[in-house]
């Protein structure tokens, strides 16, 4: 017995249930999985222990599985809630998740299989690439996967952006828990204590505001619009890339030209690396952490600054 969308105390969440024994899921007490993703540091482990919190302290019965080990390599964390009168397992089949919360959209994608038929994918369109997905010598570019984009089981929200208006970035998990809460069959008041017993003592306001903003998050406001690349604005490049010249090794050294995967930098007629393909950009920042010059500087674009360039005087071409 799984909890499925029709269960659901208000799938368009716009009400709050205050019983859940005597909400839309009538007098049967309701039942569910849902598989939270994404990778290391974005907050996987807490937003499962909020909503493995919400179900205990609706009188359910609770089982939390997490896969953790691969989250300082870059690799992906999961965790499965699953909740119910009685729970028997641990570990829910691809295919029977009500709802698949994902805090990055690569993801979101890697476990579409797990959605049911009838279930809701509600996922933060950040991106965040491991530099080693990235490389593909032969084609020099990995395009960021859309797949998925239009599925209408899918809800994609600007998770990060509204937890930047809050004050805290790091809280993009909780704008996704105050989406998921809306269409939960448990009143918001279980979240809002469960949040204060799970959220960082000094990230509590930040979380709690964030929490606020994904309760008042609706569909509409996600409808993507066409770009000029025909792209989603949100995977759009967000990083400019600049060398300061009178830094670089130039060929003596070309590591940035070699360790990019998205083949961004070539050397340049001048003796000096130049980010070339700069559009490219995923912001992995690799190049930075591995210039030996400290030459390179990757950062986020702001409204009106250049994407990308070349900085400082070239004085001379050093050999090493
Ligand atoms: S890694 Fe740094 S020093 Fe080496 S070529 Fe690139 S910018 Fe120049
Ligand atoms: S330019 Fe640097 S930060 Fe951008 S994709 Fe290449 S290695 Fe990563």
């Amino acid at each position: 017995m799984t909890i499925r969308t029709e269960l659901l105390a208000d799938p368009a969440g716009t009400t709050d249930p205050t019983d859940i024994t005597t909400s839309a899921a009538g007098s049967v007490l309701p039942s569910g999985s849902v598989l939270i993703v994404g990778v290391g540091g974005q907050g996987v482990i807490m937003a499962s222990n909020i909503i493995a919190d919400v179900a205990l302290s609706n009188g359910l019965d609770v089982k939390n599985a997490e896969v953790h080990g691969m989250s300082q390599r870059g690799g992906m964390v999961t965790s499965q809630v699953r909740f119910g009168a009685e729970v028997y397992s641990t570990l829910m089949e691809p295919g029977t998740a009500d709802f698949v919360v994902a805090l990055e959209w690569a993801e979101a994608l890697r476990s579409f299989a797990f959605l049911a038929p009838t279930g809701m994918l509600i996922a933060s369109s950040q991106r965040i690439i491991p530099p080693a997905a990235l490389s593909n010598r032969v084609t020099g570019r990995f395009d960021y996967p859309l797949e998925g984009w239009t599925d209408p089981r899918a809800l994609r929200v600007d998770a990060r952006g509204l937890a930047q208006g809050a004050g805290d970035v790091r809280a993009a998990a909780t704008v996704l828990l105050g989406v998921l809460s809306n269409r939960m069959p448990f009143p918001v008041k279980s979240w809002r204590e469960a949040l204060k017993r799970w959220a960082p003592v000094k990230a509590l306001q930040a979380n709690e505001r964030s929490f606020e903003l994904g309760r008042g998050w609706r569909t509409a406001e996600a409808a993507p619009a066409a770009t000029k690349t025909g792209r989603p604005p949100e995977l759009e490049t967000t990083s400019s890339v600049t060398v300061n010249a009178s830094w670089c090794k130039g060929a003596a050294c070309s590591i940035c030209v070699d360790v990019c995967p998205e083949r961004v930098f070539v050397m340049g007629p001048e003796g000096f690396a130049v980010p070339a393909n700069a559009q490219r950009c995923t912001g992995c920042n690799l190049c930075m952490k591995l210039c030996p010059d400290f030459a390179i500087e990757v950062a986020a674009i702001e409204a009106g600054k250049p994407k990308t360039g070349v900085s400082g005087a070239r004085k001379e071409v050093r050999n090493g």
